[in-house]
C-alpha cells in the first residue's frame, strides 16, 4: 500500500513526502479510509503506531474538500487529548500535515495563562487541540464556540478515562453538534471505553493495529543485574562508556527523577526531570532541550513521560522497573518506533525479580540479562520491598501506589510489585493535575 492510493489530496501527500514517509503504517491504511469516507470509527492503536497521522491526514483532507461557510471562522475539528504534552504533540502534528493547507490550528491546556489561548481563539481556528479542563474553562467563560464542529477525536480515551476525565468529556460532547464525526483512539479497549463509544459513536468502523501488550519487535531489550545502590554508577557507566547520548530514563517516583537527575549532572551529564510537580513551562522546555540534543537524559515519572513522541529516540532505561507490567510496555514503546531500531535496558535489583518475573510473563519471553561483571549483584543482599515515597503523599490510590515503610525482610522480594493496584482505587486512577 501506498500514500498515494488513499485518495489523499496534493498538498497533504506533500506533506506525507517532506516528513519522509514512505507507506502507511498499519494503523493508517485501516483508518484512513474510514474517515474519509466520514465514518465514525473506534481504533485500537497506542502512540509510537503512526495513529496520529492515521486521524489528522484524512481530517484535513475532509476539510480541504468542503471549503468552510463565508463569515467567520469556526472551529470545525475538536481533538481531545488527555495530557498537555500529547495536545501539544498532536497540534504539532497537525502544523506538520497541514503545512500546505491553510487552516488554522491552536493547541489549548492547563497550567499556562489563559489570555493569549482567549486572543488565539478570537483570531480564528480551524482545528482545536485540548485538554478537557481547560477546554471546559474556556467555553464556560464563552470564550470557544464549538457549534460548528464538525469532527472531533477522542485521542488516548482510556488515558482520559483513567485521568477521571469522563465528566468532563460528557460536557465537553454536550457542547458539540449532535450531527458530526467522532473518531475515538484507545490504546486498549476495556469496558469502559465501550460504554463510551456505544453511547458517542454511531455505527462505527472499527480498526486495530497491534495487539496490545506485544512489545515492538524493533525494540531491543536487555537486563542488567545490580544492587539498588549501585543503580545510579552502573547508569552513569553505561552513558560514559556506551557513549548513549539520548535517554529517556524512567523512575518510580518523582523524588527518584529529582535525585538521578541531579546525580548525573553532577557526574557531567546533561541531565533533567519531568513529573507532575514541575511547572508546564519546566516542562516544556526540558522536553525541547531533550528533543533538540541539548539535554542527553532525561528522566520522567510514567505519567509524566505519557504520549511523549520523541522520533528515532535510540534509549529508554527502565531505572526501576514498574510496579505494573504493562506500563512496561508502555515504557518501552517509546523506542524502536515507526521502522527505527531502539533499545530498552532495565536495571534489576534483588528487589525487583518477581517485578521482573511478570513482566516476562505479559510478554510471553525472557529478557536477555547482560552480564557486567564490575557489577555483579552481591548475593548477601535481600530483597526489601520497594518504597514509594514521593507518592505515599497522594491520597486516593494514585497509580504509584501508598508508601510503605522500608526495612523488609529476606524472601519477600517486592511485595508492592504484585502488579495489582494498590488497595482504595484502580492503579489507573489518578488526580488529572499530573
Ligand atoms: P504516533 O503513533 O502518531 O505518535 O506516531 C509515531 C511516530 O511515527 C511519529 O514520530 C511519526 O512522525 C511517525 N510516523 C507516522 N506515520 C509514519 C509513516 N507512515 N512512516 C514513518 N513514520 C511515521
Amino acid at each position: 500500500m501506498k500514500f498515494t492510493e488513499l485518495g489523499l489530496a496534493p498538498e497533504i501527500l506533500r506533506s506525507v513526502a517532506d516528513q519522509g514517509y514512505e507507506t502507511p503504517t498499519p494503523i493508517q491504511a485501516q483508518a484512513i479510509p474510514v474517515v474519509l469516507s466520514g465514518r465514525d470509527l473506534m481504533a485500537c492503536a497506542q502512540t509510537g503506531t503512526g495513529k496520529t497521522a492515521g486521524f489528522t491526514l484524512p481530517i484535513l483532507n475532509r476539510l480541504a474538500g468542503a471549503p468552510r461557510v463565508a463569515g467567520p471562522r469556526k472551529i470545525r475539528v475538536l481533538i481531545l487529548t488527555p495530557t498537555r504534552e500529547l495536545a501539544a504533540q498532536v497540534e504539532e502534528s497537525v502544523r506538520t500535515y497541514g503545512a500546505h493547507l491553510p487552516f488554522k490550528s491552536l493547541v489549548i491546556f492547563g497550567g499556562v495563562s489563559m489570555n493569549p489561548q482567549i486572543s488565539a481563539l478570537r483570531s480564528g481556528v480551524d482545528i482545536l487541540v485540548a485538554t478537557p479542563g481547560r477546554l471546559l474553562d474556556h467555553a464556560q467563560q464563552r470564550n470557544v464556540d464549538l457549534s460548528g464542529v464538525e469532527t472531533l477525536v477522542l485521542d488516548e480515551a482510556d488515558r482520559m478515562l483513567d485521568m477521571g476525565f469522563i465528566h468532563d468529556i460528557k460536557r465537553v460532547i454536550a457542547l458539540v453538534p449532535k450531527k458530526r464525526q467522532t473518531l475515538l483512539f484507545s490504546a486498549t479497549f476495556s469496558d469502559e471505553i465501550k460504554t463510551l463509544a456505544a453511547t458517542f459513536l454511531t455505527d462505527p468502523g472499527y480498526v486495530e493495529s497491534e495487539k496490545r501488550n506485544t512489545a515492538s519487535e524493533l525494540v531491543k531489550q536487555y537486563v542488567y543485574r545490580v544492587d539498588r545502590e549501585r543503580k545510579k554508577d552502573l547508569l552513569i557507566d553505561l552513558i560514559k562508556d556506551k557513549g548513549w547520548y539520548q535517554v529517556l530514563v524512567f523512575t518510580r517516583t518523582k523524588w527518584g527523577a529529582n535525585g538521578l537527575a541531579d546525580k548525573l549532572l553532577k557526574a557531567g551529564i546533561e541531565a533533567d526531570a519531568i513529573h507532575g510537580n514541575k511547572s508546564q513551562n519546566a516542562r516544556t522546555r526540558a522536553l525541547a532541550n531533550f528533543k533538540s540534543g541539548k539535554l542527553h537524559v532525561l528522566v520522567a515519572t510514567d505519567i509524566a513521560a505519557r504520549g511523549i513522541d520523541i522520533n528515532e529516540l535510540p534509549h529508554v532505561v527502565n531505572f526501576e522497573l514498574p510496579n505494573v507490567a504493562e506500563d512496561y510496555v508502555h515504557r518501552i514503546g517509546r523506542t524502536g518506533r515507526a521502522g527505527v531500531e531502539g533499545a530498552a535496558v532495565s536495571l534489576v535489583c534483588v528487589d525487583e525479580l518477581k517485578l521482573l518475573h511478570d513482566i516476562e510473563r505479559l510478554l510471553k519471553k525472557q529478557i536477555d540479562v547482560i552480564d557486567y561483571p564490575e557489577y555483579a549483584p552481591d548475593p548477601s543482599i535481600r530483597a526489601e520491598p520497594i518504597l514509594m515515597r514521593s507518592a505515599g503523599a497522594r491520597s486516593g490510590g494514585g497509580r504509584s501506589g501508598s508508601g510503605r515503610p522500608g526495612g523488609g525482610r529476606s524472601g519477600s522480594p517486592s511485595r508492592s510489585g504484585s502488579g495489582k493496584p494498590p488497595a482504595g482505587g484502580s492503579h489507573r486512577s489518578g488526580t488529572r493535575h499530573h
